[in-house]
């Protein structure tokens, strides 16, 4: 068995249905989600390219580094306005005919991805502003195995010790019960604490970060009824990869709109406790996607009835069989797995 076959083996789990409530600024409906065994989507990206002219007020223009993806959901239960309309949206200003200033780089739906402001630029998704570039200010304090992070006196603290950098202020006095839940950027380099760019966000009464708008590639994805969920999760999840492997970015770096202003966004995955395990599902599409560079083609073969090339299951009703073949160098390799039906 090679190293693609033992890495599934390790990965593949067994799959659970949930049904969530999707959350819409129209309605709100619920749905069946049915995750993947596999947490890999067998599937090219599909991505169709609709960049804003220049010209447009919402098309920033000015490059900066990506140190972030930062992950939307569009707020839209509505049918018709799928990531087409949403894409066009942006190319336009036109949102119903009242002008739209707002952008991202991507729109994410079952049917394609919709490519809207090149990923180096700014664009304007995370209501964090765009005065503010991602920066780390040295705390000088040692980094220690564990690290807790509070606001005393106006001043952050980590492990106790005043780090001397000021935290946001506010009509009320702020602790770390004012984070968002995402919590604060602290990394360790040359083995100081450095804490990142802060301010509170008024509109949701939550201390944020900075960098969203300027330094992440802003993702939208669709939540319009008659939508395959978690395949869009999946479709996300593959195109979250791609771009790590192409800005140098880790799980780390992927993170919430929530994380940039306080927002509850991506309030579906969000609400139904998802944000976790899409990540896994990030994580698994990033291994894949470096065994594909090192030359692996893997496909898989469904042998039980309730599960597509895709990988994607139809229903947790009975055993789920399917075999998944390697081709490297010429040499074929394959190996087939069971997962025993769990609803019975
Ligand atoms: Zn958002």
């Amino acid at each position: 068995m090679n190293e693609v076959l033992e890495y599934f083996q390790k990965i593949i789990t067994t799959p659970f249905a949930k049904d969530i409530t999707v959350y819409g600024y129209e309605f709100n409906y619920q749905h069946h989600l049915i995750t993947s065994p596999i947490f890999y989507l067998f599937d090219e990206l599909n991505i169709i390219e609709n960049i804003a002219p220049l010209s447009n007020e919402n098309r920033d223009g000015r490059i900066r580094e990506k140190k972030y993806i930062v992950i939307h959901d569009t707020g839209d239960t509505t049918s018709y306005r799928d990531a087409k309309y949403w894409s066009n949206v942006v190319k336009t200003e036109d949102y119903e005919n009242k002008p739209y200033k707002a952008s991202f780089q991507y729109v994410v739906s079952n049917k394609g991805i919709y490519h809207n402001i090149p990923d180096d630029e700014i664009a304007y998704h995370a209501g964090d502003s765009t005065k503010y570039d991602y920066a780390l200010y040295d705390t000088g304090i040692l980094a220690a195995p564990k690290m807790d992070i509070d606001i005393k006196d106006g001043y952050y603290y980590i492990n106790n010790q005043n780090t001397m950098i000021k935290a946001p202020s506010a009509d009320k006095i702020l602790t770390k019960k004012d984070f968002n839940d995402n919590g604060i950027l602290v990394v360790i380099k040359n083995g100081t604490y450095h804490i990142g760019e802060t301010y509170f966000n008024e509109t949701y009464q939550k201390i944020a970060n900075r960098g969203g708008n300027n330094n992440g590639i802003g993702i939208e994805m669709c939540i319009n009824e008659g939508e395959n969920i978690y395949l869009n999760y999946q479709i996300l999840a593959k195109l979250c990869a791609q771009l790590m492997d192409q800005n140098h970015l880790e799980i780390k770096d992927i993170l919430p709109h929530h994380y940039f202003s306080g927002k509850d966004c991506p309030m579906t995955m969000r609400k139904n406790q998802l944000w976790e395990h899409f990540l896994k599902l990030v994580e698994v599409e990033y291994q894949v996607l470096t065994l594909k560079k090192a030359g692996y083609i893997i496909t898989l073969e469904p042998i039980s009835t309730n599960i597509t090339k895709q990988g994607l299951l139809k229903d947790l009703n009975s055993e789920i069989r399917f075999i998944i073949k390697t081709k490297k160098d010429n040499v074929i390799d394959s190996y087939e797995y069971h997962i025993k039906n769990t609803s019975c």
